[in-house]
């Protein structure tokens, strides 16, 4: 804390990490003789940067852009941009070291890294959105790179901003290199199931989970943080299965409707028209909305897939799923439960999918998509979903297999830390002290 101080989401991310490698650090004290934590806690590189760029009214606006290249051990960094008022170096760290050892597990060549800036893209203007992407990627430029580093969407970005990027990534390097960034349009070099990679997957491990305890998604009520990206395509996924998703929502408040949520309205609100989660409920008239977010953890249900954002499920809002009989929760969205939240949960038993390895998928098929761009070829979106599945499925097994063969059967957070760290703490061993 001395030496990041008032990081709190960066704190609470290591916290989580620190306290799960215990009984390895003491079974293999290779790891304490080589500094290798304290060596994996620091980012390799820490760019901060200006972005100034002109609205709609010609006014001069300056945001500050940021990006951790955090570790390059199994290769290059790798890791979303995320656009959002709330972003500063604590988030962008937190979300880093996350992704470190999330991408170790995906089993895919790629190191850890993550970035973004505190710009708004709420209620701006189409112009003003690539006016700022080209600002951002103006900077950017100078340090990413397919063999380098090779960022892609998360919250407020996505293909629209990504193609913006990649636009002005081109013209200042005058050539065309496809694997500078993941997430990109399908016509360009883009990954077919990219953009359902991160949802989708995140319910393929979840059901590995529930069916290993002879559960399932089929005929299971079930609760679906936000409504963007990795909330629209679980939702899809987990009504595939056969669940009934009752609710979802936004910053202002979350929605509920008894029939079970229309995801044809959702993605039309959300994806076509750019408008608040509450209109859904003029289409739908058994359905109600309620204003503020967290209230929609009192919804009685089976499985809680929280996929908006950070701390989005605290201490109070998981006794209350715990009281209504909930069964298994699975992370989408980076970090979105508390420790205490986690600590209650793992308590009484309920099944926990934490995020590095439960939301991995979007990660993953982003390699896969840099896979398709280094070797010029194109998968079919069945030949990606199959890839996704196995990877998310050796991800479960894998975290699972840590957990028994450090005495904490069935403790996948901790399972997943242990997996994830022990690669990507050879590797560097295995590279010497730089
Ligand atoms: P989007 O920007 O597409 O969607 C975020 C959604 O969450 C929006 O509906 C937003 O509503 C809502 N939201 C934000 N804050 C809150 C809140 N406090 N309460 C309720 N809803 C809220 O982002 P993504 O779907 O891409 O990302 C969601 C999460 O998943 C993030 O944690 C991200 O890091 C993580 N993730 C994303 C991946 C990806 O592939 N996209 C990969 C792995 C992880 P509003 O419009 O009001 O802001």
């Amino acid at each position: 804390e001395k030496r990041n101080p008032n990081e709190k989401e960066f704190h609470q991310a290591v916290k989580e990490v620190l306290d799960s490698l215990v009984p390895v650090l003491v079974k293999k004290p290779t790891y304490i003789q080589h500094a290798v934590l304290e060596r994996m806690i620091e980012p390799e590189r820490l760019i901060t940067f200006r972005v100034p760029w002109v609205n709609d009214q010609g006014k001069v606006k300056v945001n500050r852009g940021f990006r951790v290249q955090y570790n390059s051990a199994l290769g290059p960094y790798k890791g979303g941009l995320r656009f959002h008022p709330s972003v500063n170096a604590s988030i962008i760290k937190f979300l880093g070291f996350e992704q470190i050892l999330k991408n170790s597990f995906t089993g895919q060549p790629i190191g850890g890294g993550k970035g973004g800036s505190d710009f708004d893209p709420k209620g701006k203007s189409d112009l003003e959105i690539m006016r700022f992407c080209q600002s951002f990627m103006t900077e950017l430029s100078k340090h990413v790179g397919p063999d380098i580093d090779v960022p892609a969407g998360d919250i407020g970005v996505g293909a629209r901003e990504i193609g913006y990027m990649f636009g002005q990534y081109k013209k200042l390097k005058g050539a065309y290199e496809a694997g500078v960034l993941t997430g990109k349009g399908i016509g360009y070099g883009g990954s077919l199931g990219r953009k359902e990679a991160t949802g989708y997957g995140t319910v393929y491990f979840v059901e590995e989970m529930l069916n290993n305890q002879g559960l399932s998604f089929n005929q299971s009520t079930v609760v679906v943080s936000g409504s963007g990206n990795v909330s629209i395509y679980a939702m899809e996924k987990a009504m595939d299965l056969g669940a009934k998703v009752v609710a979802c929502s936004d910053s202002n408040g979350y929605i509920y409707d008894p029939n079970g949520i229309n995801l044809d309205t959702v993605k039309q609100l959300k994806d076509v028209e750019n408008k608040r989660i509450r209109e859904y409920v003029k289409d739908h008239p058994d359905a109600s909305f309620k204003k503020g977010s967290t209230g929609i953890w009192s919804i009685p249900c089976d499985i809680v897939l929280p996929c908006a954002t950070q701390n989005e499920l605290d201490e109070e809002s998981a006794n209350l799923l715990i009281a209504n009989g909930i069964k298994a929760v699975g992370e989408g969205a980076n970090m979105p439960s508390t420790l205490e939240a986690i600590d209650a949960f793992l308590d009484k038993g309920v099944l926990f999918a934490p995020a590095k390895a439960a939301n991995a998928g979007g990660v993953a098929v982003s390699a896969l998509e840099m896979a398709q761009n280094s070797s010029r070829l194109t998968w079919t979106q069945e030949e990606v979903d199959a890839k996704l599945k196995e990877i998310m499925t050796s991800i479960y097994r894998e975290s699972m297999q840590a957990s028994e063969e450090y005495g904490i059967s069935g403790n996948l957070v901790a399972g997943a830390n242990i997996a994830g760290f022990i690669k990507v703490a050879d590797a560097m061993i295995d590279q010497g002290v730089i």
